[in-house]
């Protein structure tokens, strides 16, 4: 029995080490990653629930591993977050996305994720200013999606960034509404701009009454609130009937399509694709 747990310590030893290793070598590869621009944006439609047109676009982060393929941002934004280079990579991402929304002809707005270490550095709203000033985007154009998870750790010191960023005339959206601990003291705490209604509940409004009642009572919530609301996740249109008649403006989801590449959308961003 002795030798058994020795035996175990030694298999559990190893696969630390194993662990330990992959993490070491995947942060590597992050950092070579950007050196080698593996790492390009896709582009998400918001669409109007009345016109069903496209008033804007979020950007998603993908990364083209030279050896291990397209890896999603499940697998490697929690380990950026985990080392810090988040904050290289959440630079390199809002840069590329207020370059490429600037050479859209249409002036439709841009969503930008900010991960919680990017919104807890004093230094951001200088930043945000600067990448406006380099790429020429209106600072209305830009809006910084942000969660929960952003804000709890100071809160004082995150509202103060965020009215920054208010000063700067970008706007700030609530993302996964619904699934932290405490969504409702956050609108009462923060000024948000739009609160993005968290795909969970989105899933199972028609077959589901609480997740219905939940995805309705936000929608009215948003509106007394007068803070423009957008469901996530939009797969069917059972879930759009849904949504246009509980009075969802806005929604977001592989009904309307599937994130695509910039040189894919330049058809409704009125783009300049050069040859
Ligand atoms: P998120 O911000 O909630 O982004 C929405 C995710 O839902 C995206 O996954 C999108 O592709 C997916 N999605 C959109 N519509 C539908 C739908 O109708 N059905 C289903 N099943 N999925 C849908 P993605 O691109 O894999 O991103 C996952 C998460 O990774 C994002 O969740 C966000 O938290 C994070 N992420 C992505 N890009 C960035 C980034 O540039 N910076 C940071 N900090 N986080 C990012
Ligand atoms: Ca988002
Ligand atoms: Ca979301
Ligand atoms: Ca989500």
């Amino acid at each position: 029995a002795k030798e058994a747990g020795a035996g175990a310590v030694r298999v559990y030893d190893r696969a630390i080490d194993d662990l330990t290793r992959a993490h070491v070598e995947m942060t590597m590869a992050l950092q070579t990653g950007i050196e080698r621009n593996e790492f390009f944006l896709v582009y998400q439609a918001q669409n109007d629930v009345e016109s069903r047109a496209v008033v804007g676009y979020e950007a998603l982060v993908r990364w083209r591993h030279g050896e291990r393929g397209l890896i999603p941002p499940s697998e490697f934004i929690p380990l950026a977050e985990s080392t810090g280079f988040i904050h290289r990579l959440g630079d390199w991402v809002l840069k590329t996305a207020a370059l490429e929304a600037a050479g859209w002809a249409r002036p439709l707005s841009i969503a930008v994720n900010v991960a919680p270490a990017q919104l807890a550095d004093i230094a951001f709203p200088l930043r945000v200013q600067q990448i406006l000033n380099e790429t020429g985007l209106d600072a209305r154009r830009l809006e910084l999606e942000i969660t929960e998870s952003g804000i709890i750790a100071d809160q004082q010191k995150a509202l103060a960034i965020i009215q920054q960023l208010k000063q700067l005339g970008v706007r700030i959206a609530m993302d996964d509404y619904g699934t932290g601990y405490s969504s409702l003291s956050m609108l009462q705490s923060f000024p948000f701009d739009k609160i993005k209604i968290d795909r969970s509940f989105v899933d199972a409004v028609a077959v589901s009454r609480p997740s219905a009642a939940i995805v309705r009572s936000t929608i009215i919530l948003s509106h007394s609130l007068d803070i423009p609301v957008l469901a996530e996740g939009v797969e069917t249109e059972e879930q759009m009937d849904f949504l246009r008649q509980e009075g969802c403006l806005c929604v977001q989801g592989y009904l309307f399509g599937k994130p695509q590449t910039a040189e894919q959308i330049a058809a409704v961003t009125g783009m300049a694709v050069s040859a």
